[in-house]
């Protein structure tokens, strides 16, 4: 039941540095994957190749049975509509309503007059409410999202990519900018939607401590390269 293929896939930037070198590997439906390695080893670049924030230098990536280094146009839109993204900075309209913010994940499914008039079927807003309520934060959907917390905001972000019905999220350094408390409480979000809906997640965290409390799997990379996959019992401090 694999989601998430890599086969051989290589990334060099226009300046020449080296993101990732021949990365080959697959995840499974339901697994919590995270991606440890120190700053620079490569963990956001192979995020951002999942979901094509940017393109691959070789090789190719097959997200939910699809190409999505080929797919154009409504194919992309239509392989990313299934993958959520979760930022170290929350990445949240932080003037809008936490309601707005979590419509938003809902844009892939209409007309873009729609969304420019602001329009969400009633439908979207039960969705968007349950998603807070997964996360513990149905009472602040009126509320401006700049007004929350770092950690609610995060946990905003989190109820965004619930609301686009994605069945994989990809969270690039979630906890980074957040104090230890509130790192557990979104990392108990990730780990329960992970396990209630079975959402795959692809988690980029630089504490191997962390990862080895939740994740299903460890992937370790150094210098764009991996240097450690295996379940979490395997994992030494050292990846
Ligand atoms: P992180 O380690 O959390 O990925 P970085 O400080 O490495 O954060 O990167 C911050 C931003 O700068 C990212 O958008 C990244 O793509 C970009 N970046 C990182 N390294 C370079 C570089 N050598 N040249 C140009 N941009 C870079
Ligand atoms: P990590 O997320 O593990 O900190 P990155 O994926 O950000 O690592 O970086 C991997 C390598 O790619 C680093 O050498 C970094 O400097 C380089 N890099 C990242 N983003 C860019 C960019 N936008 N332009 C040039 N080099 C980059």
């Amino acid at each position: 039941n694999i989601l998430i293929e890599f086969k051989h896939v290589s990334k060099i930037y226009p300046n020449g540095a080296r993101g990732l070198k021949d990365i080959h590997l697959h995840i499974d439906k339901g697994e919590f994957v995270v991606i440890v390695g120190l700053s620079g080893a490569g963990k956001s670049t192979l995020l951002r190749s999942i979901n094509r924030l940017h393109m691959i230098t070789e090789g190719e990536i097959i997200v939910n049975q699809k190409s999505i280094t080929r797919a154009k146009g409504k194919e992309l839109y239509e392989i990313r509509r299934d993958i959520g993204m979760i930022f170290q900075n929350f990445n949240l309209v932080r003037r809008s309503s936490v309601m707005r913010n979590v419509l938003s994940g809902r844009v892939g499914y209409h007309s873009t007059l729609r969304m420019v008039l602001g329009l969400f079927p009633n439908r979207d807003k039960e969705l968007a409410l349950e998603a807070l309520e997964r996360v513990g934060l149905r009472e602040k959907a009126y509320v401006r999202a700049d007004q929350l917390s770092g950690g609610q905001q995060q946990r905003v972000s989190i109820a965004r990519a619930l609301a686009q019905e994605a069945n994989i999220i990809l969270a690039d350094e979630p906890v980074a900018s957040l104090d230890p408390l509130t790192t557990r409480q979104v990392m108990d979000d990730l780990a329960r939607i992970n396990q209630e809906l079975h959402i795959t997640m692809v988690v980029n965290l630089h504490s191997v401590e962390l990862a080895k409390e939740y994740a299903t799997r460890i992937i370790g990379l150094r210098d764009g390269e991996v240097v450690f996959d295996g379940a979490v019992s395997e994992a030494t401090d050292e990846v």
